[in-house]
């Protein structure tokens, strides 16, 4: 049995290189650089102020105090957005707002609170302007007093040499490399691109991803049924969704698979067809009701392996579908309605024949057509996969979606266990780092935190276990509850893994590592 790091290596070392694609910034959120992106402008473009004040000569106030002001004569006013084409001479200032260039002359910016305004009967349409605005001066300084008519203000406080000055490039300037190909694009990379001027970005593309649920137990909640003796709603798909998306992937949700030959086989093929990915849950044990496994084998795909050494989630299988280009000879089967005539050519992976329609159109076992809910026609050729109570493809997902059918290169089955902490371990562990990694992502770990176990915790067993944790604000680490992989209530409360070696126990006090998801 493998490893998990062996699993994951296996796994990242199977997937194709990142094909890129240019995209709007505003598009760019979660997106992966795909390649170096260069600052297109300085930042900050020029010398501006920190403050609302005034801008001085720090000569002209070094000895300036509350008790002994320096009194310098006002020489005019650039707001924020206005271009100060006059100089600043020795004992004047100038009224300066936060983003407003520094004016010539200007070496420090006094902050608002540390002047007061004198004062004057003379009109402020007297007095000398250096900017661009021929309003008068507005402001309140220390002593609540308005500057509407003053001549000349009042400074509290020394200044240093370039004191409260923002400075032309210090932030970044042009050229300079700001985000390195592999970086996932977060809120504040867009906000960098976006003060460098970028409007667009070379991303790479994500992978459509199909999840499906395999289980004739299973019932789709949305439906609003109440639950037959034997049945359970289906919660692995809905959990799993958000995860898929957290990684920049696009979910296509396809109807429950009912537990048979055919409805697995044609599933599988449908999603391959439309799909870059596809994620199963369920179906992939040791019973004679598990298809996952033979269905993908008889559709053409290979299994690369199968059961990993950890716990929750060992029966997890990682396979491949031959790319197109590859010369691929797999034939998949479609269900059809049996009155819907064969679909169209499709130039993904695997080429879709009518084979097996009628077997699937019956529903191909126990339960029937009413339980497979057979499929139904959508026109043009097209069908979709009808499972007892659902709606078809009701998650945004259809089979007219050319993004799907684009896609010509290699497609990958993650078959996760069906258990919903095995599906949901297991997706973090194997199906995740893929689902980044196939995005170009350098990082593809998840975030991790150090904690203390506030009680002890072990693992009896000969697997790796990853037991469910909370931690708390203090960094406090306890158990979520109950660790068997059935027990959602223990992962609702969880926020965190952590990873404890077969027959350890790790004593209360112990600085733990915790894995955490998003
Ligand atoms: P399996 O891996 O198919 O043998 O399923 C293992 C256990 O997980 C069984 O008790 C199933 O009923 C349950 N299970 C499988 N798939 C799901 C699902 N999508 N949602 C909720 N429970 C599931
Ligand atoms: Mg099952």
């Amino acid at each position: 049995m493998l490893e998990l790091e062996q699993a994951v290596e296996k796994i990242l070392a199977a997937l194709p290189a990142p094909k890129s694609e240019v995209v709007a910034l505003a598009d760019a959120h979660d997106r992966v650089a795909a390649e170096k992106i260069h600052a297109a402008a300085d930042l900050p473009p020029f010398d501006n102020s920190a403050v609302d004040g005034y801008a001085v000569r720090s000569q002209d106030v070094t000895t300036a105090s509350a008790e002994k002001p320096i009194t310098l004569q006002f020489a005019g006013r650039v707001a924020a957005g206005e271009n100060f084409t006059g100089k600043l001479s020795a004992g004047q200032c100038i009224r300066i707002f936060s983003g407003s260039p520094v004016p010539a002359g200007a070496d420090a910016i006094v902050m608002q609170e540390d002047t007061r305004v004198l004062p004057t009967d003379e009109a402020s349409a007297n007095m000398p302007s250096a900017g661009t605005t021929s309003l008068p001066p507005v402001g309140w300084g220390r002593a609540g007093v308005r500057a509407g008519a003053q001549g000349e203000i009042q400074i509290l406080d020394s200044a240093k040499p370039w004191e409260n000055i923002r400075f032309h490039g210090e932030d970044v300037k042009r050229g300079a490399v700001i985000v390195e190909p592999g970086t996932r694009l977060g809120a504040a990379h867009i906000g960098l691109l976006a003060a460098t001027g970028a409007r667009q970005v070379s991303v790479n593309r994500r992978p459509t991803v199909a999840l499906l649920a395999t289980g004739s137990e299973l019932i789709e909640p949305a439906s609003g049924r109440t639950l037959a003796p034997g049945q359970i709603y289906e919660s692995n798909r809905a959990a799993l969704t958000p995860q898929i998306a957290a990684t920049g992937a696009i979910p296509k949700i396809y109807p429950i698979v009912p537990d048979t030959a055919e409805a697995t086989r044609a599933a599988l093929a449908r999603a391959f067809a439309e799909c870059d990915i596809v994620i199963t849950c369920g179906g992939v044990s040791v019973g004679e009701m598990d298809f996952v496994k033979s269905s993908f084998e008889e559709l053409g795909g290979k299994l690369d392996f199968w059961k990993v050494a950890i716990k929750p989630g060992r029966p997890f299988v990682f396979g491949r579908v031959p790319g197109k280009s590859s010369q691929n000879k797999t034939r998949a089967s479609l269900p059809d309605a049996g009155t819907t005539s064969p679909s169209p050519p499709r130039s993904g992976g695997l080429e879709l024949l009518g084979k097996q329609r009628k077997e699937s159109a019956e529903g191909g076992g126990p339960g029937g057509a009413e339980r497979a809910g057979a499929s139904e026609s959508l026109g043009r050729g097209e069908v979709v996969l009808r499972a007892q109570g659902e709606n078809p493809l009701d998650v945004g997902c259809s089979m007219l979606d050319v993004r799907c059918s684009e896609v010509q290169g290699e497609k990958f089955l993650f078959g996760l266990p069906g258990n919903p902490i095995s599906a949901f371990v297991t997706f973090l562990l194997l199906a995740r780092p893929a689902l980044l990694r196939w995005q170009g992502a350098t990082n593809v770990s998840l975030p991790t935190s150090r904690g203390i176990l506030a009680e002890p915790i072990s693992n009896p067993d000969h697997r790796r276990h990853f037991v469910r944790v909370i931690v708390d604000a203090s960094g406090q680490v306890h158990s979520a509850g109950t660790q068997a992989s059935h027990i959602l209530s223990s992962l609702a409360s969880a926020n965190g893994l952590v990873d404890l070696s077969p027959k350890t126990t790790h004593a209360q006090g112990t600085t733990v590592q915790v894995l955490r998801w998003e």
